[in-house]
């Protein structure tokens, strides 16, 4: 009888690369739908980044995530890009189409099935706390779903310009810019409310939005994006309110199943994906 000891392999080029848990989130997928397929979780410099890349050509990998802090550097060791990965202008997911690597965000699309789950961006109003790599990603995929208007709150003007003046070109989305200096309200209009900011992430427990409370309203859709912990104190706090929350660990799990369909062409089991993170976490 012939066996087949050759892996389809795929696998992640980060730096830091020790703390990130995808790769027990993947292959528990692979092994919960019998796929002979591999995740390597490579913690790769700046500077053998183009090595990395031309290994996993060598190597015939079918894809690769980059985390930070290559999601930008990557884009010119690629032979093409996705759409939304065009307009954000980084790369978290490269795919191997017709043995060319095309660079993908599943970040930002991660986060919109979440978010879509929940409500249609469709015809909506946002404010999104942060204007850094992951507020991009969130924010143009948003955007292209067609949400109506975005505030982006955000404490470096320019950042939050950047980000502001690239949703206004590139879509259909009329973006403006409040600078965070104080607190901030959401106004009444709004119907979903981003945390992309760092804040609340482990093992800053503690750290909460500079947001008037008072402005969380029954129903309003509030997502945090930080994954760990997955209950952060704005989660908590919108969900004493009465709003819909919607919490990071969705944006994680989602990104991976995309990734996943994207390499193998299987739609993964998400449940099976966030039992391993909860796990992880300790939720
Ligand atoms: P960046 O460093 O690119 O951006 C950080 C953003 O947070 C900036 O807008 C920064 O504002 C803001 N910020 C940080 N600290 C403060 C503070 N004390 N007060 C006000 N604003 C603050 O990070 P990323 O965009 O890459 O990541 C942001 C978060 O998203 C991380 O916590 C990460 O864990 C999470 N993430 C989650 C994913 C998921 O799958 N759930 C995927 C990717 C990221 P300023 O510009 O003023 O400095």
């Amino acid at each position: 009888m012939s066996r087949n000891f050759l892996s389809a392999l795929t696998g992640s080029f980060a730096m830091p690369a020790a703390e990130n848990p995808t790769v027990a989130m993947v292959e528990a997928a692979y092994r919960h739908h019998g796929l002979d397929w591999r995740y390597i979780n490579c913690e790769v410099s700046p500077e053998n980044l183009a090595g990395a890349v031309a290994g996993a050509r060598a190597m015939g990998w079918a894809g690769f995530n980059c985390s930070l802090p290559h999601k930008v550097a990557v884009i010119k060791h690629l032979d093409g890009l996705g759409d939304s990965a065009k307009v954000i202008g980084a790369v978290n997911c490269a795919v191997r189409r017709n043995g060319a690597y095309i660079g993908e965000n599943t970040d930002g699309k991660g986060f919109l099935q979440s978010l879509s789950a929940v409500i249609d961006p469709k015809g909506q109003s946002a404010v999104m706390f942060g204007a850094g790599g992951a507020a991009r990603a969130c924010a143009v995929e948003m955007a292209l779903a067609g949400l109506t208007s975005i505030t982006i709150v955000n404490r470096d003007p320019v950042r939050g310009q950047t980000l502001v003046d690239l949703i206004n070109s590139a879509t259909t989305t009329k973006a403006q810019l409040q600078v965070w200096h104080a607190t901030y309200s959401i106004p009444s209009d709004v119907g979903i409310v981003v945390n992309a900011t760092s804040i609340g992430l482990y093992p800053d427990l503690d750290a909460m939005l500079d947001l008037d409370v008072e402005s969380l309203r029954p129903g309003l859709v509030v997502a945090d994006i930080i994954p760990n912990p997955p209950r952060t104190r704005l989660v908590r706090l919108a969900e004493s309110r009465g709003c819909r929350v919607i919490d990071g660990l969705g944006m994680l799990v989602n990104q991976g199943v995309i990734g996943i369909k994207y390499w193998t062409g299987v739609d993964v089991d998400a449940a099976v994906m966030r039992k391993t993170v909860e796990d992880i976490f300790g939720v």
